[in-house]
C-alpha cells in the first residue's frame, strides 16, 4: 500500500504520540492522520510536572509539544477528551468512548501508563493523589503552600523531585519508602545515600522501610499515613508515587503479544505488523543489552516514535541509541546513561561531597551504564563509550584530574 492512501491512527495523545504524529509530516507522509486521546488537552511534557512546572517555574503553555493550531495545520485529525475502548484486529476499526469508530491501515498505540494505587483502607480518601497528568499535578500544586505537610508514599524519582519542589515553596515532606534506601529499585546505594543526605539538608523528612498500613482521614479528607509499626505521619496530602502499569489491556484484549507492556520490535511494531506500539505502554528491545525492557523515559519514547514514523514512511531505521534520562532536584542534575545490566563493580569518579560527581557501572573494562551528578562530560563521555562499546582505563577512569576525552581516547 503506499503510504499516501494509508490511515494512521494513533491511540494516546502524549509524549510519544504526540512526536510521532509530527515526525510523520516531517518525513514527508501524506495520508490521513488521526490522533485520538483522552486527556483534554494537546500533547505536553510531563518531566516538568514535578520540577520546574510545579515550582511555578514554567507556565502551561510551555509544556505543550506543539500549540493547538499545529494539528490543524497539518491535517491531523486530533481528538481531544477521546479514549479508544476496544480494538478489533480483524475488521482493523478501533472502537471510540464516544461511540464512534475508526478504520485504521497502520494503528500505532500510545497510551502510556497509569499509576499503581496503594491497596491499604483510605486510599480513596480526598487528597490522596498520585502524579500522571496535568491534572493530577494542578491539584497537588494547589495544596503545596508555606507550612503545609505532604507526605510521599515511595521514594522514587518523581516523589524525590516532588519533594524537593514542595521545599521550594515552603511546604514540609515526609517520604515513605518501604525499601531500606530510597531509588532502590532505580539507582545503586551510593547514589541513594547521596540523594537521601542531599534532601535531608534540605528539611525532608525519611521513613525508611516503613510498611504503610493505611491512610487516616477526617471528614473524608486524609489527614494522615498510618505506618506498619503503628506511628502515624500526619499529612495535609498524600502523593503515591509507587510505580505504574502500561496502559496495555486494549493490546491484551485483541490478542497482540504483552509481557509488561506491549511486546515490539526495533522497528516498534507489534506482533500483529499493521500495528505499532511506542513509549510506555511497549516492551522494548534494548540493542546495547541484548534484552526486553520498558526504559519509561520521554528519550525512549522519542527514540520509539522515530522507529515506527521511519518504518511507516519506507525511511531507513533510526542508528539504536544508548537509553538516558534525567531529574533534576534542588541545583542537582542527575543525567542517567545506560542500564546497569551485569555489571560487576561500581566506580566512583570525583567526590559525592562536592556534589559534583559521577558513579561509573563496569562489567570488566566496559562502562554499562553512568549516573552523573552536576557532571555533564562524565555523562556525555560514558554515554559515548557505552554506544561504542569501547574499553576504559580504571585507574584513568577513577581520576577526576584526567579529563573524560582523554580517558575516552
Ligand atoms: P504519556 O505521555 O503518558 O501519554 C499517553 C497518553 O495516552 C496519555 O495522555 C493517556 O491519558 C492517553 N491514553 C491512555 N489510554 C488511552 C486510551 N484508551 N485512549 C486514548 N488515550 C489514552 N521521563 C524522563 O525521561 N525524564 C524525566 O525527568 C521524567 N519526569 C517525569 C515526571 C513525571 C511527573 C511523570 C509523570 C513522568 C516523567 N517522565 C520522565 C516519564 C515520561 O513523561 C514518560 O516516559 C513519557 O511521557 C512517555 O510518553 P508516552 O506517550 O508513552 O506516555
Amino acid at each position: 500500500m503506499s503510504s499516501s492512501a494509508a490511515h494512521v491512527v494513533v491511540l494516546g495523545a502524549g509524549h510519544a504520540g504526540g512526536s510521532l504524529v509530527a515526525l510523520l509530516r516531517q518525513y514527508g507522509f501524506e495520508g490521513a492522520i488521526t490522533l485520538v486521546g483522552d486527556e483534554p488537552i494537546a500533547p505536553y511534557q510531563r518531566p516538568p510536572l514535578s520540577k520546574a512546572w510545579l515550582k511555578g517555574e514554567a507556565d502551561a503553555d510551555s509544556l505543550a509539544l506543539k500549540p493547538l493550531e499545529f494539528y490543524a495545520e497539518n491535517q491531523i485529525d486530533f481528538r481531544p477528551g477521546v479514549a479508544a475502548v476496544k480494538l478489533k484486529r480483524a475488521d482493523k476499526v478501533v472502537e471510540l468512548s464516544d461511540g464512534s469508530t475508526l478504520s485504521y491501515d497502520i494503528l500505532v498505540i500510545a497510551t502510556g501508563m497509569r499509576p499503581n494505587k496503594l491497596p491499604v483502607a483510605g486510599a480513596e480518601l480526598d487528597g490522596v493523589l498520585s502524579l500522571r497528568t496535568a491534572a493530577d499535578a494542578e491539584q497537588l500544586k494547589a495544596h503545596l503552600k508555606p507550612g503545609a505537610h505532604l507526605a510521599i508514599i515511595g521514594g522514587g524519582y518523581i516523589g524525590l523531585e516532588v519533594a524537593a519542589s514542595a521545599r521550594a515553596l515552603g511546604a514540609e515532606a515526609t517520604v515513605i519508602e518501604r525499601e531500606s534506601r530510597i531509588l532502590a529499585r532505580s539507582a545503586c546505594e551510593a547514589l541513594s545515600t547521596f540523594f537521601a543526605d542531599y534532601h535531608r539538608a534540605r528539611g525532608v523528612t525519611f521513613e525508611l522501610g516503613a510498611g504503610v498500613d493505611s491512610l487516616t482521614g477526617d471528614g473524608g479528607k486524609v489527614t494522615g499515613v498510618k505506618l506498619a509499626d503503628g506511628r502515624t505521619i500526619p499529612a495535609d496530602v498524600v502523593l503515591v508515587g509507587v510505580g505504574g502499569k502500561p496502559n496495555d489491556e486494549l493490546a491484551a484484549d485483541a490478542g497482540l503479544e504483552t509481557a509488561r507492556g506491549v511486546v515490539v520490535d526495533l522497528e516498534a511494531r507489534t506482533s500483529d505488523p499493521a500495528i505499532f506500539a511506542i513509549g510506555d505502554v511497549s516492551h522494548r528491545p534494548m540493542p546495547h543489552y541484548d534484552r526486553m525492557f520498558g526504559p519509561e523515559s520521554v528519550p525512549s519514547a522519542l527514540e520509539q516514535a522515530k522507529q515506527a514514523a521511519a518504518a511507516i514512511t519506507g525511511r531507513p531505521a533510526p542508528t539504536p541509541e544508548v537509553p538516558w534520562n534525567w531529574s533534576d532536584q534542588y541545583d542537582l542534575k542527575l543525567q542517567i546513561a545506560g542500564l546497569p545490566f551485569d555489571a560487576d563493580k561500581i566506580l566512583v569518579r570525583g567526590d559525592p561531597a562536592t556534589a559534583k560527581f559521577a558513579i561509573f557501572h563496569l562489567k570488566g573494562d566496559l562502562i554499562q551504564s553512568v549516573e552523573a551528578v552536576n557532571a555533564p562530560p562524565e555523562y556525555m563521555m560514558g554515554r559515548q563509550l557505552i554506544g561504542n562499546r569501547k574499553p576504559v582505563n580504571l585507574d584513568k577512569l577513577a581520576d577526576p584530574s584526567i579529563s573524560m576525552k582523554e580517558v575516552a581516547a
